[in-house]
């Protein structure tokens, strides 16, 4: 499987600690999972994705793992208390001393201010929130033209960074498939559904001024120096 690694420059390497929590917001595919693992690599802080604290809890077989089983197999959200429970307990870990990358969490505006003062409390600075800006038409044409190889996993997609024969891997002539969650009528609805739950999230951040713009729609690099240089001036 390709992966790309993020270069950065002898410059960007001697950033210094962290010390602060970053937020970062974004629909699903804007690339913030990925930005988020490598910014969290390169300050050698935890990288705080709510949906994997939630299923190592499961794996786990905790308290909290065992409270939000069952509301995780139907489907639903995971209500408020429980994740923020799960957040602040987070947060009392010696590992995150020197800050921390948020992903997919806060995804309201009543979980934002617990946000804040959880963080207060834990004498941090206020979060440095990123938002992960791409045309919704991109996005979808970016989740619906991936198509995984079934020999070797390598990704393309149909519409950006086509195979040289349709159907068909580069590297090993293994057929290219879509993965059911890829198929329009299940992404559309989901970012339809980002879209609606989150705009509240971002307008607030923005309202505050503290709303950080990247331009999700490049590649992983550019988008890496985009967080980087917010990170640098941002108070
Ligand atoms: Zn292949």
């Amino acid at each position: 499987m390709k992966t790309k690694t993020i270069g950065l420059t002898p410059d960007q390497k001697s950033a210094g600690p962290l010390d602060r929590a970053v937020v970062f917001l974004g629909p699903p595919g804007a690339g913030k999972g990925t930005q988020a693992k490598e910014l969290a690599r390169t300050f050698g802080v935890p990288h705080l994705s709510s949906g994997d604290m939630l299923r190592e809890n499961i794996a786990e077989n905790t308290p909290l793992g065992r409270e939000a089983k069952p509301i995780m197999e139907r489907g639903d959200l995971v209500p408020d208390p429980l994740v923020l429970h799960m957040i602040a307990r987070r947060l009392d870990a010696p590992d995150c001393a020197h800050g921390c990358v948020f992903d997919g969490f806060p995804r309201t505006v009543a979980q934002a201010q617990y946000l804040e003062e959880l963080l207060k409390q834990h004498g941090y600075k206020r979060p440095v929130v990123v938002h992960f800006a791409i045309d919704p038409a991109r996005l979808l044409r970016r989740l619906t033209g991936r198509r995984m190889c079934k020999v070797g996993g390598e990704i393309y997609n149909i519409y950006d960074h086509p195979p040289r024969v349709p159907g068909r891997c580069d590297n090993d002539g293994g057929e290219l498939e879509q993965r059911p969650d890829d198929r329009q009528e299940i992404v559309a609805p989901r970012l339809q559904a980002y879209e609606k739950q989150t705009a509240p999230l971002v307008n607030y951040y923005r309202r505050l001024g503290r709303l950080h713009q990247v331009d999700a729609s490049r590649d992983v690099q550019d988008v890496s120096r985009q967080v980087l240089e917010i990170l640098r001036t941002a108070r």
